[in-house]
C-alpha cells in the first residue's frame, strides 16, 4: 500500500509548513492525483487521518483533486483529456502513445493558522 508512503511525506510537509508559519495546526491539505497516478483516493484518506493524528495536522481536511488523463495527438497537434486505457484521439480517432498527463501526485497548498 504505497498511500502511506505519500500520506507520510504530505503529512511531512505540512507539519514543516506549519513550523514554518508558526502556525498551530495545520487545516486543509490539497492535493492532486492524476488517474494513472495508482493512488486509492479513500486508502490515502485513511492513511493521512492515521499519520497525522496526534500531530498538528490532526483533523486537518484532506482536499483530493483529480488529475485525468491527457494524450497528445500528433496528427491533430491538440492534447486532449481522456479516461485510463482510452487514448483514442476524439478528433481523428488515432490511438495517441504520447500520455502526457495524469501521473501525477502533487502537493497543490497548505493553510495552516
Ligand atoms: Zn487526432
Amino acid at each position: 500500500m504505497h498511500e502511506f508512503g505519500i500520506a507520510e511525506t504530505i503529512v511531512q510537509t505540512a507539519l514543516d509548513a506549519a513550523r514554518a508559519h508558526g502556525a498551530a495546526r495545520v487545516d486543509v491539505v490539497r492535493v492532486r492525483i492524476g488517474d494513472l497516478s495508482g493512488v486509492v483516493e479513500e486508502a490515502l484518506r485513511f492513511a493521512f487521518e492515521s499519520i497525522a493524528d496526534g500531530t498538528p495536522a490532526g483533523g486537518a481536511r484532506l482536499e483530493i483533486e483529480r488529475a485525468p488523463v491527457r494524450c497528445y495527438c500528433s496528427s491533430c497537434g491538440v492534447e486532449f483529456a481522456t479516461a485510463p486505457l482510452d487514448y483514442q484521439c476524439p478528433a481523428c480517432g488515432a490511438i495517441s502513445g504520447d500520455v502526457r498527463g495524469g501521473r501525477e501526485m502533487d502537493l497543490v497548498s497548505i493553510e495552516v493558522s
